[in-house]
């Protein structure tokens, strides 16, 4: 069969799934493309790998043979040094996790009980769950095709018909909570809308925070990420660009903010040589030395994987760009992403390929995965305001992400 009858056929609804278990041409062309790439692997290439080749065993074993392992000890001070610098922001303060960082962020942009926060559908986890552990509200917001990330002009005319601003604060008409924050989310490393963003969030005075969790290494305008909103969370996560293992950053240009950070993640602790005295209620949030260790060595060598990382962008787009039916996602105009994952996106009539596509190049050795499910559809998050959440839907139907890790790219 070929493309064109492909398109026709499961344009009809057809499923194209042949009896003897024959693939379509779809599914074998993006095989092949992939297989051209990467070759035949021996064992399953996974979809992000860490890379420990630096300084990582030397900083750890330091920690260790000097017995400082924990939430004290230099390495933390010298990765948040290390990450504001790269990041071109003023202040970095380590964190235990992605999430916790996102935790923080909230707070500290005056989200409280009750209130609403604006925040993607098409997210990880994390970004939904932080707003809950303040027992606020997530209300869902759509997406745009080019960069995934949060629709300004859509959340613009949909905060027009659902809300107001009344003496400074913003207002859902139908719920008559206060709506104050918006959190955007640079999925899979390509940078939001920032600009029409930062519009939207000063027209209906929202507190800006960027979840960068997956930007590290990814600039807007020649600025780097999380520099745009309030606040910003990264993540370290083991299959982040940096890990850590664990860990996460929070990232700020204000110092006051900086400084509540630090205070309210290291257990409200009046600094102090002998006495525990607390002055609020806090959270053991610190990253462990430990971790800032793997982290140190990491970020010294973070050029080197941005570099490979975007090297190997380039080769998937060129190894997609004669198959009809399928896309691969490119940075957006004006922004450098560090292409945390790859992902193609095949064309809305060919979504029911999506998952014999995922089947078979899973079969072939190739980790590939959709995007995670939707907030609004989990269970704990159904009930929660919306708006019209259809291109979420449809890059949910209709995208597949494939390796990405910096060593695939070492040997092209
Ligand atoms: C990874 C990630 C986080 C944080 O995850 P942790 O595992 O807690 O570090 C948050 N938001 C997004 C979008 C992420 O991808």
């Amino acid at each position: 069969m070929t493309m064109r009858e492909t398109v026709r056929a499961a344009a009809n609804g057809d499923k194209m799934q042949t009896p003897s278990g024959q693939v379509s041409d779809l599914t074998a062309s993006v095989v092949a493309a992939v297989r051209g790439l990467l070759g035949s692997p021996e064992k399953r290439i996974a979809l992000h790998e860490p890379e420990f080749c630096g300084q990582e065993w030397t900083y750890v074993k330091e920690c260790i043979d000097t017995g400082w392992v924990s939430s004290v000890g230099s390495y933390v001070d010298r990765f948040e040094r290390d990450l504001a610098a790269f990041a071109g922001c003023k202040h970095a303060v380590a964190t235990s996790n992605g999430t916790s960082a996102l935790h923080v962020c909230l707070i500290l942009a005056g989200v409280e009980i009750n209130d609403e926060v604006l925040i993607p559908t098409l997210t990880f986890i994390a970004t939904a769950n932080a707003v809950s552990y303040i027992r606020a509200v997530p209300h869902f917001v759509d997406s745009e095709m080019t960069s995934l990330g949060v629709d300004a002009e859509r959340l613009e005319r949909h905060l027009e018909l659902v809300a107001h601003v009344v003496d400074g604060v913003c207002i859902n008409r139908s719920t008559g909570r206060r709506i104050r924050a918006l959190v955007v989310m640079h999925v899979f490393g390509h940078p939001s809308d920032l600009d029409a963003l930062m519009d939207v969030a000063r027209r209906w005075k929202l507190t800006l925070v960027e979840d960068a969790a997956e930007s590290l290494g990814s600039y807007y305008h020649g600025r780097h990420t999380g520099n745009f909103g309030a606040i910003a969370a990264l993540s370290f996560n083991g299959n982040k660009v940096v890990t850590t293992g664990g860990g996460g950053a929070i990232l700020t240009n204000d110092s006051e903010l900086a400084r509540r950070a630090k205070h309210i993640s290291t257990t409200a602790r009046i600094a102090h040589e002998w006495n525990f005295l607390h002055d609020e209620v806090g959270y053991n949030y610190r990253m462990p030395n430990i971790n800032a260790a793997l982290g140190c060595a990491q970020l010294e060598r973070l050029p080197s994987m941005v570099e490979r990382k975007r090297r190997l962008a380039v080769r998937y787009e060129q190894a997609f760009a004669g198959i009809n039916g399928v896309r691969f996602l490119r940075e957006p105009r004006g922004t450098s992403s560090n292409y945390w994952l790859n992902a193609i996106m095949l064309d809305n009539e060919l979504a029911s390929h999506r998952d014999e596509l995922l089947g078979a190049l899973n079969q072939a050795g190739f980790m590939s995965r959709p995007v995670w499910t939707l907030m609004h559809k989990l269970p704990m998050y159904s009930e929660c305001p919306r708006m019209d959440l259809e291109v979420a839907e449809r890059i949910e139907a209709q995208l597949i992400n494939l390796p990405s890790s910096p060593g695939l790219a070492t040997s092209l």
